[in-house]
């Protein structure tokens, strides 16, 4: 059985650049060890999810990881929770929030307060506040983001946000979105809790001396992707390999998390063009050792693609390719992305996402470089999202 290295560049799928003569950013890379790969293994397209359908980032790590997103989809809300380092229990409503500031009239006025630093201090004057015998609780993401969990009996996912999701509006009342009591009740102690934390905000010592600075203070909760937390099987329930995850970025630890990975921590790690992907690399080297399964994210591309910066995305998927050799080794090593996000677009997209995978045992195709024209000639074909774990397991047995 070899063990597994599974990359993902976020986003790296893209379409033809006028600037690079019809290539892709990642056609337009230099790089020789992404073409060792594709030149001594396997290539192919995939479609994430459905042909022409657009992957969110979670739906797509969690189709490629092999589950039915009908069935298993938890919402964004457990998958953040899960992601700063919550640990949820079966039944769990989990929410992202912002600390906004709104007016006296609860207009808001900017929806991140004014990009707070850091939630932490107001969290700690709301976690664990009970109310109608539900427990919330809370915890900082970074800046201005935050977790908030409802844990207690006859709650449901089934409700609004409150976030007028532009400034000069009134903040909405979290309503239910079925007519059932559970989303009545839910959203009714979520409203009183949002509005008891805005009290509690309004009276914060850190929040006047912010007014004094001429700073915004940060004093509501918006809130957005409620999520039913259910355990789903893990992937070493599902593929009997003793999995972790190497991520910078809160939701794809999250998304780890989720599948039942160890969420490794690595330094230097940021989820931004900022990362330090050597450190990444060394650490999944290490992560081989003990482990048979590596899920290894990288971040930025994504980002360049949604600033349309495709010299960005280029330079970026060289600097990936340069440290590649540190896993280079007798492993199965798999590259590919959740979804694509062409520059031009400033969004992602449902256009096929290239994959390669190698061993050294592996009969390989035709292929010699790894990009999105390449891949189509591939010996892997079309795939499907749902297909593509199964077939890496299946050859690294
Ligand atoms: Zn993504
Ligand atoms: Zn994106």
């Amino acid at each position: 059985m070899k063990k597994i290295i599974f990359i993902i560049i976020d986003g790296v799928g893209d379409k033809p650049i006028s600037k690079f003569k019809g290539n892709t950013p990642l056609e337009q890379a230099y790089t020789p060890n992404m073409d060792e790969l594709a030149e001594n293994g396997i290539c192919g397209i995939m479609h994430v999810l459905e042909k022409g359908k657009t992957p969110h980032s979670d739906e797509g790590h969690l189709a490629l990881f092999g589950y039915d997103l009908n069935k298993y989809y938890p919402g964004r809300g457990p998958i953040e929770a899960l992601g700063i380092g919550l640990k949820l229990s079966h039944g769990d409503v989990a929410l992202r929030a912002n600390l906004a500031t709104v007016d006296k009239n609860l207009i808001v006025k900017d929806r991140r307060a004014g990009r707070i630093e850091s939630t932490a201090p107001y969290v700690k004057l709301v976690n664990k506040t009970k109310i109608d015998n539900v427990k919330f609780i809370v915890k900082a993401g970074t800046s201005h983001r935050a977790a908030i969990v409802i844990r207690g009996k006859n709650l449901s996912d089934k409700i609004s946000t409150n976030d007028p999701k532009k400034t000069e509006k009134k903040v909405l009342k979290v309503k239910p979105l079925d007519n059932s009591k559970q989303a009545e009740f839910t959203a009714n102690v979520l409203n009183k809790f949002l509005e008891f934390s805005h009290k509690k905000f309004e009276d914060f010592k850190l929040n006047k001396e912010r007014i004094k600075q001429g700073k915004l203070p940060g004093n509501y909760f918006l809130v957005r992707g409620p999520g039913h937390y259910k355990k789903i099987p893990s992937f070493k329930e599902m593929y009997n390999r003793k999995s972790c995850c190497i991520a910078g970025g809160g939701l794809y630890k999250g998304l780890g998390a989720i599948a039942g990975m160890k969420v490794l921590k690595v330094k230097g790690a940021t989820g931004t063009p900022n990362t330090d992907i050597k450190a990444k690399f060394l650490a999944a080297k290490k992560a081989l050792k003990k482990y048979d399964f590596v899920f290894l994210h990288i971040k930025a591309t994504d980002i360049f693609g949604h600033d349309n910066n495709p010299d960005g995305k280029k330079s970026f998927i060289e600097r990936i390719d340069k440290e590649l050799p540190i896993v280079m080794n007798d492993i199965l090593i798999t590259i590919t992305a959740d979804h694509s996000t062409p520059c031009a677009n400033k969004d992602h997209s449902a256009d096929p996402v290239p994959v390669l995978i190698y061993h050294k045992d592996i009969k390989p195709d035709s292929v010699e470089k790894f990009g999105e024209s390449y891949c189509r000639k591939g010996k892997l074909g079309v795939m499907q999202g749902k297909d593509y774990m199964g077939k890496v397991i299946e050859l690294a047995r």
